[in-house]
């Protein structure tokens, strides 16, 4: 990451490690703990719930995976922040639910550049449509924004996609929406972090780099 970093001319101390423990043990998370992180990211509530029940809050929690609106009441409560909001009525369910509680949900929208069927996240044509309505709402705040591109053997080819990423997110901060931030760019993994971060990254979720591989 420092390398990375240096190699583009960014500052290294504002790019956050989500370290993906989704599989992970406690026990192997606490030591990646003592090891020094300080973010987790993991994509089901459910497991989530019960790793955080273990190692607690001196952490911080990131929901990274697709969120299911009836799963929002919990996700609130559960995690820090959420990198994975990809439409309007789960960032409203998202407000309403953090409102009862007198909390305010921090949240990325994630968007999918590729248009793959199989991935999560709202279309880039969608986005600005997405951003007007979640504005005005006072219980989530919009801190910028997550990509995952498709798979590749060669992190290179996942370049233009963080390109594109970054443009659009340049091109949201430009509009000045009251109550919506751009500092955020959630993008790059165990195989292409280090292009991510060439690219803009202030997030980088990676598992595997750090823990191994995952058996399901
Ligand atoms: C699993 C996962 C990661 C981490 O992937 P690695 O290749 O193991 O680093 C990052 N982001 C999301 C959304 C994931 O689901």
């Amino acid at each position: 990451m420092d390398k990375a970093a240096g190699r583009a001319g960014h500052d290294p101390r504002k790019i956050k490690l989500v370290a993906v423990s989704k599989t992970i043990e406690s026990a192997r998370i606490q030591e990646a703990i003592e090891a020094g992180v300080t973010i987790l990211g993991e994509n089901y509530v459910q497991e989530a719930r019960k790793k955080i029940a273990e190692i607690g809050h001196g952490v911080q929690w990131h929901m990274i995976g697709h969120l299911q609106k009836n799963k929002a009441r919990h996700a609130i409560t559960l995690f820090d922040y959420i990198h994975s909001i990809d439409g309007i009525p789960l960032a409203q369910e998202l407000d309403r639910r953090a409102a009862q509680k007198g909390i305010r949900v921090r949240a990325l929208v994630e968007v999918n550049l590729s248009g793959e069927a199989a991935k999560f996240g709202i279309s880039s044509e969608a986005v600005m449509d997405l951003i007007y309505h979640v504005a005005p709402l006072k219980h989530i705040s919009i801190e910028g924004l997550m990509t995952m591109p498709p798979y590749f053997d060669e992190p290179e080819k996942a370049r233009p996609y963080f390109i594109r990423l970054r443009e659009l997110r340049d091109r949201i901060e430009k509009e000045g929406i009251e109550g919506i931030r751009m500092d955020e760019l959630s993008m790059g993994m165990s195989g292409d972090f280090g292009v991510a971060i060439e690219e803009g990254a202030t997030m980088v979720r990676v598992g595997t780099a750090i823990f191994g591989e995952r058996s399901y």
